[in-house]
């Protein structure tokens, strides 16, 4: 059954104006996933399309999906934000019905999903992918009050806009600092791209301004490539490792500043990217564990809590895969066929899975890091001799190159999950 624009729209200010016992749904099987981001929205499509016989219904709190990946750019003026912004008419017109509403409470017991305005969704498996939240209680002084000063812009949208004005409003001369997490956290190099990117923007339009980086970790990925690139590009740009003292242990929006162990940094702008953990509906579910993440079947991503939940995306225990959106898009696909074999009563096949994480050092300077995970000892681990970082003595022809990769991926994966 296709769904018309129309028809949408009435299903979701149905489901917007009157809160319902449950919505009617036809006879195969019933199957919701809740957050249309790169996992979800992914996985709503590939489970409609192998499926058609299954109600397949994607449950989404915004009515405007905005991608991170490339948001660095929009920081360092090189692409407007409306370039990261899509919506879900087309996932609607392939069949998938799409609510406009957050979900607010997961029954695991009684097999339903409840909605902010009331409605009930039955179902019969349902797929979790609802991203990171901040961990407000992470940092010291750091709460979404602090956020409209300090801007984290890990979550893409206002917090990008915010972020990117400081950065124009800010006087040649000044300091810019990013404070980077410990591990886990969502895209492992993206503290590092939008360094390099923000100090593209300030050698170009502020040239006596300083970028640090305060990070809580004393190596990150693609590290050898990223530091060499700023050697040659970017002389201003300094990263403060956690052995040297980078760790930020609080910070003060009012006075602008950032405590360390040993010191203390005043700033011009701040971005703030704190310690994070799975969606909020994914605690309430009981599919996270203490960490905060939701512990998965490597083999299914059927949680390990919770029967029936599947959890795929940033908020998943995905052993060695990074959080990345290549890794929520693929991790996607492959959970859509682990649940229409499991529907069926059928063993699913065992997954093998790519990721690839581009990273732009400059508009023309791209690199890469790419690996192979499949399930050993329970977890996804990295397949030995797979996968590997772009070579470290690559002429600029490759640099240019990889820049020009970045962007046809981005516009593949975005074209295949909501275009
Ligand atoms: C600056 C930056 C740069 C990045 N660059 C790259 C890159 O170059 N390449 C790459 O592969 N990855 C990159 N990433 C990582 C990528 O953005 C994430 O890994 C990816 O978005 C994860 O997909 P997801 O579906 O798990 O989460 P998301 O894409 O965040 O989607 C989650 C969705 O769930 C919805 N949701 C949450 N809770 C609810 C609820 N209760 N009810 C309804 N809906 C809900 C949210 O509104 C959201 O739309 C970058 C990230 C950042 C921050």
């Amino acid at each position: 059954m296709r769904t018309s624009r129309r028809q949408f729209l009435k299903v979701s200010a149905a489901a917007a104006l009157f809160p319902m016992p449950a919505i009617a749904q036809g006879a195969g099987p019933r199957v919701v996933v809740i957050g249309g981001g790169f996992a979800g929205a992914t996985a709503a499509r590939f489970m409609k399309s192998g499926n058609s016989a299954a109600t397949v219904t994607l449950v989404e709190a915004s009515p405007t999906f905005t991608a991170c990946p490339f948001s660095n750019t929009v920081l360092a003026g090189m692409r407007p934000l409306t370039d990261q912004q899509f919506g879900y008419d087309k996932i609607a017109a392939s069949g998938v019905t799409v609510v406009i509403q957050p979900a607010t409470a997961v029954d695991a017991q009684g097999k339903s999903v409840t909605l902010g305005n009331g409605t009930r969704l039955p179902y019969d498996r349902l797929i979790m992918a609802p991203g990171i939240d901040l961990r407000w209680d992470g940092l010291p002084g750091y709460d979404e009050k602090a956020a409209e000063v300090m801007p984290h812009a890990w979550k893409a949208s206002e917090q990008t806009a915010l972020l990117r004005k400081q950065l124009e409003s800010m006087q040649d001369g000044g300091t810019v600092a990013i404070v980077a997490p410990a591990n886990p956290f969502r895209c492992p190099p993206g503290p590092y791209e939008r360094a390099s990117l923000i100090a593209h923007y300030l050698k170009a339009s502020k040239p006596k301004s300083k970028l640090l980086i305060l990070d809580a970790k004393d190596a990150f990925s693609k590290q050898r490539l990223f530091q060499n690139a700023w050697k040659e590009l970017y002389p201003n740009l300094e990263w403060v490792s956690l052995s040297q003292g980078g760790k930020v242990t609080s910070v003060d929006p009012a006075a602008k500043t950032l405590k360390t162990d040993f010191s203390e940094h005043k700033v011009d702008v701040a971005n703030v990217i704190p310690p994070q953990r799975a969606g909020a509906i994914a605690q309430q579910a009981g599919v996270a564990d203490r960490t905060g993440w939701c512990p998965i079947d490597a083999s299914t991503f059927e949680s390990k809590l919770v029967p029936n939940i599947h959890v795929i995306g940033d908020a998943a225990i995905m052993g060695g895969m990074p959080k990345s959106a290549f890794s929520a898009n693929a991790q996607a696909k492959f959970c859509a066929t682990a649940v229409t074999a499991m529907l069926a009563g059928q063993k699913p096949a065992e997954p093998r899975l790519i990721n690839t994480c581009y990273s732009l050092i400059a508009p023309d300077y791209g690199i890469t890091v790419a690996g192979v995970y499949k399930p050993t000892d329970g977890v996804l681990a990295d397949v030995q001799g797979a996968g590997g970082v772009s070579p470290i003595d690559a002429p600029k022809s490759n640099r240019e190159l990889e820049a020009q990769f970045a962007e046809g991926w981005f516009k593949t994966i975005t074209g295949e999950v909501f275009g």
